[in-house]
């Protein structure tokens, strides 16, 4: 069936997410070149990440798969993401970064993932939750199944783009709660969103499940370190 696919590519050509480049058959959401090029993450810095954690919540692992830098096009992958409706971007992203960090050992021990909720408000206009199909690509890869609906947003966040380091924090404490306890406790549960900056709202979320008897691990797509 190789011809209809080439139809289709001939006729509704696919798109870099990145550069913008028409997309060969075998490529799937990044050409080639963005794709060798995507800023990974390294050890070092993953690090780095599970130190913003440190007396705020404890977690067993954290860890990002690639900068989200201020005006790199790479930034381009979260904004189709999540908001022109290519959520398969981050399916095929969290498996690549699924197959780096189980060769690490990052997922060991873990039961559950969870994806962050988005408010009803947003799913509703969005039409999805992009964390769910970054979980649902980490689970292609490791087996570890996905859970939905244990956790609950229980007031929608203000914006958080204008504000500073302290008013993030303040501004999302308490915003989850753990709806399920049943279904997470004693469980260890890998914690799900798109992007990392402050940690203040995954934070938030991860407390709430600790508080549920849970150890967390967390995994975000993208690390913006630019605050
Ligand atoms: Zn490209």
């Amino acid at each position: 069936m190789k011809w209809i696919s080439d139809l289709i590519d001939f006729i509704l050509p696919r798109h870099c997410a990145v550069c913008g480049e028409v997309l060969s058959r075998s490529e799937q959401e990044i050409c080639l070149n963005c794709l060798l090029a995507l800023p990974l993450i390294d050890d070092a810095h993953c690090t780095e990440i599970e130190k913003l954690f440190w007396g705020i919540v404890p977690v067993e692992r954290a860890a990002s798969y690639f900068y989200y830098r201020k005006g790199s096009p790479y930034n381009n992958l979260l904004h189709h993401l999540k908001y022109k409706n290519r959520p398969q971007i981050g399916v095929m992203l969290a498996k690549n970064a699924a197959t780096e960090l189980l060769t690490k050992g990052f997922f060991n021990g873990v039961e559950l993932i969870l994806p962050l909720p988005l408010s009803k408000k947003k799913e509703r206009s969005r039409g999805y939750n992009q964390c769910d199909y970054i979980a649902e690509g980490l689970s292609q890869v490791t087996g570890i199944p996905v859970v939905r609906g244990c956790i609950t947003r229980t007031k929608a966040n203000e914006t958080q783009t204008h504000k500073n380091r302290q008013e993030r924090w303040k501004n999302v404490e308490g915003i989850f709660a753990v709806s399920n306890p049943d279904a997470v406790c004693g469980k260890h549960v890998l914690l799900i969103d798109d992007v990392l900056t402050t940690g203040a709202t995954i934070s938030d979320c991860a407390r709430a499940l600790v508080r549920a008897g849970c150890r967390v691990t967390i995994f975000t797509l993208a690390y913006s370190h630019s605050f």
